[in-house]
């Protein structure tokens, strides 16, 4: 039989993005006060997408109010089960849009498709589904406790998981009966403008979510104006010091979502191939743009020379490339700076003396691309170790005993996540509980569910998002 198929749409086609996108304020998309616009990139090839409303401080103030007024006038007062309709309802048009979001995020923000497909989209519709459920049961999460809404919400995320990170943000928030104000990053915001669209498709009552997009100016009216109840940040170590500084003497409520600089451990009687993948996948991921990545390496003394055989064995098998090709494994780096950012790392690595082992891979002649990489021979104090690079770098040390692998993934100042490679579930136990991370895997890596509650220690932040935890985020408990 004679198939034919219709040629595939233009990817641009696909993301359906407009020349430009307004703030989504009150339930309408308006120009910025005074006309002010940004261009965002595609950092593949450094072409140019749209043109977004750079908000002014008088905007922030507007969305502020917006949210105010929806809250005391509909969303406070409206049942659980109603909202959680709504949130259901948004959740079903993300999945209806998904292939449109996917390539939106792929253009945008530099990942594979086969990730923002298989993984940022369904993940942000699964957040949705996952508090929708909890909307009309609050009482049941907190027992006598009378769990009210805090009121008006700030939440600012980054640029490596805008959809997700977005989601993560609102749909907590709305459950609980809040009403929200939410800033992207200026370097990704087309898949919040786009989720704005969605809240509006689905009759949302104006200004229960506002969407005001721009740089660190917008970030610092929201975080400095008296309306918020609560600001909901995540990003930088550095940025999330200055909200908590701002914050400090205030009955504002903050969470904040930081840096990592995880320990990837692998004892010498772990599955060693399933290891390598799970290394791979722990760094890899997202072009390393992954405040959890497991980017440091330590791996038992024993194991060590054959370990690091097998995976740049295995790293030789990554495609780079355009992130709108579904081989690729490992896209765009999101943005210049990063991409000057990583770089510079590698070079302190190099200039420390460290052995530097990057995939002898043809890179794409535009864009911002870096081949994996890996810095070996680390020390403890080593800036590579200590600091994060947030890119596809992984260093590496080893260690002789167990007790030695817990003191060395536990001597920075981060503590979001970790990972653990052993077939003996006692020693995986063991090592657990004695690692400062918010999030722990074993014979795994960054896996998530909208159910499991995240966060970090020391400067990787305070707070939990996910799960019954991440509602406690957005109420008052009289517990
Ligand atoms: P960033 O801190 O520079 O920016 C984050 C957001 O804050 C952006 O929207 C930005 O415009 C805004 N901002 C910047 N300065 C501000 C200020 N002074 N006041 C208020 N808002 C301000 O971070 P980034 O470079 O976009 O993202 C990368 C960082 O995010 C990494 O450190 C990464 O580890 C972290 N991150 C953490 C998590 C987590 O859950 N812990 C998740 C993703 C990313």
């Amino acid at each position: 039989m004679d198939f034919k198929f219709a040629p595939a749409p233009e990817s641009a086609d696909i993301a359906d993005i407009k020349a430009t996108y307004g703030l989504f304020i009150d339930g309408k998309f308006v120009k910025a006060t005074g006309g002010k616009t940004f261009t965002t990139y595609n950092p593949a090839n450094s072409k140019h997408l749209a043109k977004i409303a750079d908000a002014s401080a008088a905007d922030t103030v507007k969305a502020l109010k917006a949210a105010q007024s929806a809250g005391q006038g509909v969303w406070k007062k409206m049942s659980g089960a109603e909202r959680g309709k709504y949130l259901f309802r948004i959740a079903r048009m993300i999945q209806e849009r998904a292939r449109e979001l996917a390539v939106a995020e792929s253009l945008d923000g530099g990942k594979p498709i086969r990730e923002s497909r298989d993984f940022d989209v369904p993940m942000a519709a699964a957040h949705f589904f996952y508090y929708a459920g909890w909307a009309d049961k609050l009482e049941y999460a907190f027992p006598g406790a009378n769990p009210a809404p805090l009121g008006v919400v700030a939440q600012i995320v980054p640029w490596n998981f805008p959809l997700l990170m977005a989601a993560w943000k609102i749909a907590p928030a709305l459950a609980c009966g809040n009403t929200v104000v939410l800033k992207p990053a200026e370097q990704t915001s087309l898949t919040a403008l786009k989720l704005a669209e969605i809240i509006q498709d689905c009759d949302l009552p104006p200004g229960v979510v506002n969407v005001v997009t721009g740089g660190p100016e917008v970030g610092k009216s929201l975080v400095n104006s008296d309306i918020p109840a609560k600001i909901a940040f995540t990003g930088s170590t550095e940025v999330g010091k200055y909200i908590q500084k701002q914050v400090a003497g205030t009955d504002k409520h903050l969470t904040l979502e930081l840096g990592g600089k995880a320990a990837h451990i692998v004892l010498e009687d772990a599955a060693l191939n399933q290891a390598v993948e799970g290394v791979v996948n722990g760094i890899f991921f997202n072009q390393g743009h992954v405040c959890c990545a497991g980017s440091r390496l330590l791996l038992q003394e024993s194991i060590a020379d054959g370990f690091i055989e097998k995976l740049k064995k295995r790293m030789r098998t990554l495609v780079v490339g355009d992130p709108l090709d579904k081989n690729t494994d490992i896209g765009a780096i999101n943005n210049k700076e990063q991409f000057k950012r990583i770089q510079h790392f590698i070079n302190s690595g190099k200039e420390e003396g460290l052995t530097v082992f990057q995939c002898p891979t043809k890179l794409p002649d535009n864009g911002y691309f870096i081949a994996p990489t890996l810095l070996l021979n680390a020390a403890q104090s080593s800036r590579v170790v200590q600091e994060e690079i947030f890119g596809p770098v992984l260093s590496i040390q080893t260690f002789r005993t167990v007790d030695e692998a817990i003191e060395k993934a536990n001597n920075v100042s981060y503590g979001l996540s970790a990972g653990v490679w052993s077939e003996k579930g006692s020693r995986i136990f063991n090592i657990t509980r004695q690692l400062n991370a918010g999030v722990v895997w074993a014979n795994t890596y960054n896996k998530f569910d909208p159910a499991s509650p995240f966060g970090g220690y020391k400067e990787s932040g305070f707070g939990r998002e996910g799960g019954v935890h991440g509602l406690h985020a957005y109420l008052k408990i009289n517990i």
